[in-house]
This record gives C-alpha cells, sequence and structure tokens, in this order.
C-alpha cells in the first residue's frame, strides 16, 4: 500500500511529465473505482494544460488552467505507468482504468486491479472543503506541523499513540509502517497513552516523522532515475527499514542482545523494541 513517500515520489514524477503538457484524450474505461468518477471526467480533462502536480496528505492533486483540480488516490493496489513521448506504450492491462494521452505524446495509465483507489474532481478556491480532504490534519513536512501542534492534537486521547499517529486528523498522510518507524526513532512505545505524548515527547516524535518520511522521500528519488522505474511505473522503490518488518531482529539502536517484537494494535501490526521505547 502506498504511504506518503510514495505517493509524492508519484507526485513528482507525475509533475516532470505532466506540467505544462496540455491533455489531448481521455480513455475512461469504467464508470467507478472504490467511488464513481465524475461522469464528466472525460469532457472536464480533454483540452486542460496542467498547470502543476502535487500532493496533499496521500492525494495526488493534478492542477489544471481552468482552476479544477483532480485528486487521484491510489488505494491499495493503484499504480500509475508512464510512457515518455518516443517510448513504445506500455501494454494496456484490463485494470487501466482511466488512460491519458498528453500533446507530446507521453501515455499515463492510472491501473488499479482491487480498485481501492478513487479519482475524482475539485476546485483549487475551494479544494480544502472536498469531502474527501476536509477534516485532514496538517502536512507533517509543512510549515504547520511541530511539536506544540502535535501535543495538541494528541490532547485527551486515549488511544495508544500508535493508533493516533494513523488517525489523518492528527496528521496526514502517515501510515503504519511510518508510524511504526517514527516511534522507534523518537524511543515512544506504540502503547504509550497518545495524551501522554507533550512537550520534549512531542517535540522529538514530530521530528522524527519529518526524518523517517523526507528520509524515504529522498531515497525514492534517488533510486528512480526521472522517479520513473524501467517498467515505466512511477514511485515505488524498496526500503531498508528499522523496524517495520523485522520481528526477531537485532534493534539496531539496542544491538544483538534485543530482538525487536511485534503486537497487534486495531488489527495492524506494530514492530517496536520494548527496551529502548518507553
Ligand atoms: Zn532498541
Amino acid at each position: 500500500m502506498p504511504e506518503l513517500p510514495e505517493v509524492e515520489t508519484v507526485a513528482r514524477g507525475l509533475d516532470r511529465h505532466m506540467t505544462g503538457r496540455r491533455i489531448l484524450r481521455v480513455e475512461k474505461n469504467r464508470p467507478d473505482l472504490r467511488t464513481m468518477m465524475p461522469a464528466d471526467l472525460v469532457a472536464r480533462l480533454e483540452g486542460r494544460r496542467v498547470e502543476a502536480v502535487r500532493r496533499r496528505a496521500k492525494y495526488i492533486l493534478v492542477d489544471l488552467d481552468d482552476g479544477a483540480v483532480v485528486l487521484a488516490h491510489l488505494g491499495m493496489s493503484g499504480r500509475i505507468t508512464i510512457a515518455p513521448p518516443g517510448q513504445a506504450p506500455n501494454r494496456p492491462d484490463p485494470h487501466d482504468h482511466v488512460v491519458l494521452h498528453l500533446d507530446d505524446g507521453t501515455v499515463l495509465r492510472f491501473n488499479d486491479a482491487r480498485r481501492f483507489g478513487r479519482i475524482d474532481l475539485a476546485r483549487r478556491d475551494t479544494l480544502d472543503a472536498h469531502p474527501l480532504l476536509a477534516g485532514i490534519g496538517p502536512e507533517p513536512l509543512g510549515p504547520d506541523f511541530d511539536g506544540p501542534r502535535l501535543a495538541a492534537a494528541l490532547a485527551g486521547r486515549r488511544s495508544p499513540i500508535k493508533a493516533a499517529l494513523l488517525d489523518q486528523r492528527v496528521v496526514a498522510g502517515i501510515g503504519n509502517i511510518y508510524a511504526c518507524e517514527a516511534l522507534h526513532l523518537a524511543r515512544l512505545s506504540p502503547q504509550r497513552l497518545a495524551m501522554t505524548v507533550t512537550g520534549a515527547r512531542a517535540d522529538r516524535l514530530a521530528a522524527a516523522i519529518r526524518d523517517v518520511l523526507q528520509r524515504a522521500i529522498a531515497a525514492g528519488g534517488s533510486s528512480i532515475r526521472d522517479y520513473v522505474q524501467t517498467s515505466g511505473e512511477l514511485g515505488y522503490f524498496q526500503h531498508d527499514w528499522t523496524v517495520y518488518g523485522r520481528e526477531g531482529e537485532p534493534c539496531r539502536r539496542c544491538g544483538d542482545a534485543v530482538a525487536v517484537r511485534r503486537l497487534v494494535q486495531s488489527g495492524r501490526s506494530t514492530f517496536y523494541c520494548a527496551r529502548c521505547q518507553r
């Protein structure tokens, strides 16, 4: 499942290939993904010029020259493949639900076998009020996120901090993997009550969240030439996690004697070190 760094890397890849280009033709091969796509999607995209591609939470935002914004979510299995001009188009797949043809010959395919993804349209001037974005917390890499703001969002919450971090109202775009990695870096137990993360602990956790996300984005950008894999797929890359998926392996901070443990919280696996995370 794509998390914030993957979505950021996909958005940067799209920005490089789409911004400044005009959308000549759109193929919409079914009416719905997880929810209905706009019935007039094709008509509203064809002929428009792309002004920018960016990210909000786990949504890819494509700004068009008429003030419209395309919102795309990759869901569980969504992928975007790109065939730049002069390159043979990627082989069509039955799960290519939307295909864009740009004026320089670039072909983009939105492929989603499980159809948990979404595509919708919004207006730039009312974007934050769109039902999919309203109420989402601050961007962890943006200027509105720091220790005091994180502590304020956690105040009064009796859920474990791990669960609170997955709540998109607290902070945008954090998924299971980066919640585990950030808590390990911040030396905070995933089972700690969210409301006790205040002061220096909140500062440490906010900094850790930014750090793990920034490092993952940097690794993604450097491991994928031009943000595109040789398969034409945008933005997915191999990570080297510190605790995630490492049950039974030594904690990288404590050394050989202490093993990473796994527990299940709210139906999701949490990986942590019982010695250095308190
Ligand atoms: Zn440890």
